[in-house]
């Protein structure tokens, strides 16, 4: 199965451009362009707000929560929300692609893609609605879609190679793996290729990393400038690594979000660069 969108995992994409190519809502979480086989999902720091949120499990599968600010969620097709709701749980049947993006950390009104997903099954869960008060939450278990073919390993690996399987591990995902083990495996070959690149050091701050690992390597970590979270696909222009306390400051500390702008103009300047 192909996605119909042409868009790679970790791509930063403006909103607007999306909705301007596809149609569909251009505001709110859940969006089903009327003329177009797809439905978009967007997860951001919404929930966080009212106590929850979206996120990876560590089975790869991503916990969605619908639509509706304020009491319980619906798949009632006569209200917005509930239309929304219904289009996310029906997508197979209704033959559309759903299409999973996060709002981008750094970039207003952007958006990171997160590839193409399917609906495995729902349950409803009590949690606080926008008022504080409790209701019945929906909450989609998603998993990605599995498309494209396999390439050969490299046999020599140079940091061009070492990029080029990133990316293809995140855009590409080979067929006869189990979602499972290539959701690991993306994130590894992501991991890996920010890791080589920094050569043990941290990118934040330019110290060298504090301990070493079990194999003896230097222990960073790997974070992504624009999302939120750090599980699930990545892309690799995007992936920077840091030690554990650079990584807590940005995700956590009082202007985590300058110090990630930091990085990401660090990031811009190493693409430049021959
Ligand atoms: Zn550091
Ligand atoms: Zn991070």
């Amino acid at each position: 199965m192909t996605s119909g969108l042409p868009y790679s995992i970790g791509d930063v994409i403006r909103r607007g451009e999306l909705h301007d190519r596809y149609g569909g809502g251009r505001r709110g979480g859940i969006s089903s362009p009327a003329d177009n086989p797809f439905v978009f999902i967007f997860t951001g720091e919404e929930g966080e707000k009212y106590g929850y949120k979206d996120e990876f499990k560590p089975d790869g599968k991503f916990v969605y929560t619908g639509a509706g600010q304020e009491g319980d969620m619906t798949f009632d097709r006569t209200t917005n929300t509930g239309r929304w709701n219904s289009d996310v749980r029906d997508h197979d049947e209704n033959g559309d692609e759903l299409h999973l993006f996060e709002k981008s950390l750094i970039e207003d009104a952007h958006v990171v893609y997160l590839g193409q997903y399917s609906c495995v099954d729902w349950h409803r869960e009590t949690l606080p609605d926008k008022n504080g008060d409790e209701r019945s939450a929906i909450r989609f278990r998603l998993e990605q879609v599995i498309g494209g073919s396999a390439d050969e390993e490299p046999e020599t690996v140079t940091e061009e190679e070492l990029w080029e399987e990133a990316k293809e591990s995140a855009s590409d995902i080979p067929s006869h793996r189990t979602s499972t083990t290539t959701e690991y495996e993306t994130s590894e070959a992501v991991r890996e290729y920010a890791l080589n690149w920094a050569d043990g050091v941290c990118q934040g701050c330019e110290e060298e990393a504090p301990f070493t690992n079990r194999n003896g390597e230097p222990y960073l970590e790997a974070h992504h400038v624009h999302r939120l979270g750090d599980g699930g696909p990545d892309h690799p222009d995007f992936v920077i690594a840091l030690c554990p306390n650079c990584h807590q400051r940005v995700h956590h500390g009082r202007r985590g979000k300058q110090f990630n702008r930091k990085l990401k103009q660090k990031l811009d300047d190493r693409r430049g660069s021959p």
